[in-house]
């Protein structure tokens, strides 16, 4: 067994599954998280293709499919109250290998799994990094200090660890154009269907039914700013985006209560030529980062935690950084670009775009509109599918 250490910033959904097979494989595994608990955003997330194989390899499907969510019935509307399009989403995703999961519940099924193989610090992030050939010198906010072998940023594409070891976010981030925010509603909220959402010309609201855990909101918009405004000035920002929108929109965000957490950012996607420099290596939205865009971004962190592992288990040198990002960057370079395509799509920018797209999809039959989603669909699992996850079962027994 080797008794080489690693640091790994960010217990989220790359970094703990990193955690996961890391200590499988002898190494010493400490994790930071800067938040003080593990995150509940409030939003949802698809896991398949290959996340579902390495959720799998790990053991954990059952708990993923007991902690999954079927978002059946979709319902689309106008600012009027108006009906665009309503379909059966469940039906439809049924024939893909996936599972829709809150993206906390998936978190902490990987938390859970690890059972405290690794030592997870959480209130505490990376103040500095200073590496030289053998190991990574690192300070953390706590006022600890320690020396690893390697120091894995899975930190989410704003990274600190980037920021600290490759330059400034300006270097990496390419805005999408829009922002998303997302929040639990209050107790006691009524949906009609299982998925609602409120469609206009450079805006969405949807709203999704999750049972005995509550309603969620998912906001959408489309904005330039670079910004991921404070807590306190969320809610303020939100009203002041989908100020005229339908009144259960603006009602729910009038209502919030002060406190409530509120998820808000920019879309982004991260593009880097080098995942890796010396030993500190990226990993997830910190070295690429596809953005909700995609819905490939949780199993893309899945698949990468399990590549680098394995290449870390194969050969302890840094040259197993590289065969990683060499495993894994074709089909996430592919997905990229099939995300911005989307992303350029997504909201229409005019009145008379959004209702002639509104038009066309009214006017076509059902069967070949759900046939082109599910089209989409499996094309984009199989583009993410075509990272090589090889020999699995050998390293998880
Ligand atoms: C609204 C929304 C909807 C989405 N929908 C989908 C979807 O349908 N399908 C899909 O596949 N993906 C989706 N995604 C993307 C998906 O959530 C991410 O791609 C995935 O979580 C990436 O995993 P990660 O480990 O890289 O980062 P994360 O899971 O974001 O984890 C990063 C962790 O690092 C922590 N952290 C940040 N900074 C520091 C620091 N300085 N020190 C220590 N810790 C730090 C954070 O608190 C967090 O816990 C969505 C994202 C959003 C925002």
């Amino acid at each position: 067994m080797s008794s080489k250490s690693i640091l790994i910033s960010g217990a989220g959904i790359g970094g703990l599954c990193a955690a996961w097979w890391l200590s499988r494989s002898g190494y010493a595994v400490t994790i930071v998280e800067q938040a003080a608990t593990l995150r509940d955003e409030g939003y949802m997330l698809s896991v398949s293709g290959a996340g579902m194989r390495v959720m799998g390899e790990m053991g954990l499907l059952v708990q993923l499919r007991q902690a999954g969510l079927s978002m059946d019935r979709h319902l689309y509307l106008d600012v009027r109250g108006n009906t665009i399009m309503q379909f059966n989403h469940g039906k439809l995703m049924a024939q893909l290998d996936h599972q829709t999961v809150l993206r906390n519940d998936l978190a902490n099924i990987l938390h859970q799994s690890l059972n405290d193989t690794a030592n997870l610090q959480l209130g505490t992030r990376i103040s500095s990094l200073q590496q030289d050939e053998q190991g990574v010198d690192v300070r953390l906010s706590n006022g600890q200090a320690g020396r690893f072998d390697y120091v894995i940023g899975a930190d989410g594409f704003r990274s600190t660890t980037r920021r600290l070891a490759f330059g400034p976010d300006t270097e990496f981030c390419q805005h999408l154009g829009m922002h998303a925010a997302a929040y639990w509603m209050d107790a006691g909220t009524q949906l009609e269907e299982d998925m609602v959402a409120i469609a206009e010309p450079r805006r969405m609201s949807m709203y999704y039914r999750l049972g005995s855990k509550g309603i969620t909101a998912l906001h959408i918009w489309k904005s330039d700013l670079d910004t991921a405004a404070t807590q306190e000035a969320r809610k303020d920002q939100l009203l002041a985006q989908f100020a005229g929108s339908h009144a259960r929109v603006t009602d729910a965000i009038t209502n919030l209560p002060a406190t409530r957490s509120i998820y808000m950012d920019a879309l982004m996607q991260v593009h880097m030529s080098e995942w890796s420099r010396g030993r500190v290596v990226l990993l997830g939205d910190a070295a690429h980062c596809l953005s909700l865009a995609n819905g490939q971004g949780a199993s893309m962190a899945l698949a990468g935690a399990c590549c680098l592992a394995q290449e870390l288990a194969a050969d302890s040198s840094p040259a197993a950084l590289q065969r990683y990002q060499q495993r894994m960057s074709p089909g996430l370079h592919a997905l990229q670009v099939r995300g911005r395509k989307a992303a350029s799509l997504y909201l229409p920018d005019s009145a008379w775009s959004f209702r002639m797209r509104n038009w066309i999809m009214g006017a076509m039959p059902k069967s070949m509109l759900l046939n082109y989603f599910l089209k989409s669909a499996r094309e984009e699992i199989h583009l993410a599918d075509h990272i090589q996850l090889r020999q699995l079962s050998k390293q998880a027994a």
